[in-house]
């Protein structure tokens, strides 16, 4: 049967998506691919068709072991025959897919990292005809889902010479493919990057001031639908869904402290729409096929760009309208930095992190700058985000420029953003009196603006590049070269006009 036949009989499509069909053909080629394909592109696709008309077996390496489970029985209940070896089975069921596998009778086997090496022992290197890697990001310490078991794929190109093998992710800059190609084997692999553009997704980020108001009212837009709230702690996850559930909404928690029945039942509810509001760690989603979710909130700042592009790319997913809500406060950029730094390869996190900042402090279209991380350029704006909705007016800021950045000099760049603003508004609290800052030339030369004005002035002056943080001297502002050239050189500043607080309002109420 031809590779149309197969996919209606056994998938009962018509039709490839976007490079599926030419991906197909390289595997059925027997070459080495690296697939890039945002979540729900169609990546398992790519491997279970050809399966079907390779000779040999395929093995399909999933970190995913919870869901393994789920797909074989969706394959097997297409017709093909499938299998899974993981170390949730308990050993007589391990012996049953052995004894499965010795008979010929899987074209398909799942298999988690750690188990390949017990796995390997009762293959011929001949069996194998194809192996896919999924969720090959993890393989890559330059990924941001890093699993130590995933390193030890490096030999399955060895021990199965003729085997192709098929790399998949739905999250990869170029260094990542590269790493994740260097480490399988591979590097010849050809690339294959499906566009990113979600262009049903709406864009947004707001302040994280008031953020459970905020998320009332937007809530009740979107009343009979369905979406995720991502938070940063277990806690906050509880949390936020007992103040949902107490306020009539029907929401649950999900967090991988959380007994695993409690959360298999909560993920089955949303599925089924039976819960419509899921409050989760980053734990929740991956694997999830849900097409109805039309919105996610980003209750914190996620940790990087790739995990936020993965995190919305749960809504919308059948192509109708969908928003994703982001909320930027300081406060999660500090506490993740603090993750950050004390992560491993903490320079690496800190630089996606970085990212992730610039892009919620955007005054530029917020998709432009999304899919440019994904080496992916839009060529014109695109008028579904909350930049290109409500364009912001810019003002000629050099005064108020000069006066924070002189104030930050006369501090000797030993003062935290909290404490800038107070000495700017010549506030008497314990911290000014206690530095002896109230003696400087600008103490209270920025009375006449508010305190969150000058938080977020301050926010885009770093984001100008005139002052950065110091994250390992107490979050100490410090110069900048550029900020030399606007204190002695008279280089003038633009900023964005902040909107009224009732302007905000207005615009939250109808977003
Ligand atoms: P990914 O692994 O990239 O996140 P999946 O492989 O889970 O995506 O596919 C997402 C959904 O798209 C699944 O429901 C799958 O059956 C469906 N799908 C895959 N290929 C096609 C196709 N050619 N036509 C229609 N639907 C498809
Ligand atoms: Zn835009």
């Amino acid at each position: 049967m031809n590779k149309h036949d197969l996919l209606k009989k056994h998938f009962g499509y018509d039709s490839f998506r976007p490079l599926q069909e030419q991906i197909i053909n390289d595997v059925l080629n027997h070459k080495d691919l690296m697939v890039v394909m945002p979540t729900g592109g169609g990546k398992s696709m790519c491997f279970q068709l050809p399966s079907l008309m390779l000779d040999g077996i395929t093995l399909v390496v999933s970190p995913l072991i919870a869901l393994m489970k789920d797909q074989v029985d969706s394959l097997r209940a297409n017709g093909i025959t499938a299998g899974y070896f993981n170390s949730s089975q308990v050993g007589t069921e391990q012996q049953e897919m052995l004894q499965l596998l010795k008979e010929n009778q899987l074209k398909l086997l799942y298999v988690a990292p750690e188990s390949i090496q017990l796995l390997l022992q009762h293959l011929k290197p001949t069996d194998v005809s194809l192996i896919a890697i999924d969720e090959a990001h993890c393989i890559s310490t330059w990924g941001h889902d890093f699993r130590p078991a995933y390193t030890q794929l490096a030999y399955l190109k060895q021990s199965f010479p003729q085997a192709s093998l098929i790399a998949l992710t739905a999250t990869a800059d170029r260094a990542t493919r590269a790493d994740i190609k260097k480490q399988l084997a591979i590097s010849h692999a050809q690339e294959y990057v499906a566009s990113f553009d979600r262009p049903n997704l709406t864009l947004e980020v707001r302040p994280g001031n008031d953020r459970l108001a905020q998320v009332r009212r937007f809530l009740k837009k979107y009343k009979d639908d369905s979406g995720i709230i991502y938070c940063l702690s277990r806690k906050s996850c509880e949390k936020l869904a007992d103040k949902l559930s107490s306020l009539g909404f029907s929401a649950a928690a999900y967090h991988a402290g959380l007994e695993h029945r409690f959360r298999e039942s909560v993920q089955e509810q949303f599925i089924k729409d039976e819960i419509k509001i899921v409050c989760a760690t980053i734990a929740f989603g991956m694997g999830i096929d849900k097409s109805n979710v039309r919105f996610v909130i980003h209750y914190n700042m996620p940790k990087n760009i790739e995990g936020y592009y993965q995190e919305i790319g749960r809504a919308g997913r059948d192509g109708i309208d969908a928003h994703a809500l982001l909320f930027h406060s300081y406060a999660d950029m500090i506490q993740l930095r603090n993750f950050a730094g004390d992560s491993g390869n903490s320079e690496v996190q800190i630089a996606k992190l970085e990212r992730m900042k610039q892009f919620a402090e955007a005054l530029t279209c917020r998709r432009r700058m999304l899919l440019s991380y994904f080496n992916e350029y839009l060529e014109n704006d695109c008028g579904n985000c909350d930049v290109c909705l409500n364009k912001p007016d810019f003002f000629d800021a050099t005064l108020i420029t000069q006066k924070a950045l002189s104030a930050v000099y006369r501090m000797k760049e030993r003062a935290s953003l909290n404490l800038l603003i107070d000495v700017l508004r010549g506030a008497q609290n314990a911290s000014v009196i206690d530095s002896g800052f109230q003696s400087i030339k600008t103490y209270g030369a920025g009375r006449d603006i508010s305190w969150n004005n000058w938080q977020q002035y301050i926010i885009q002056m770093i984001n100008q590049g005139l002052l950065e943080i110091a994250f390992h001297e107490f979050n100490h502002l410090k110069l900048t070269p550029q900020a030399q050239a606007v204190l002695f050189e008279k280089q003038k500043v633009q900023l964005a006009v902040i909107p009224k607080p009732e302007e905000l309002a207005a615009r939250n109420a109808k977003a």
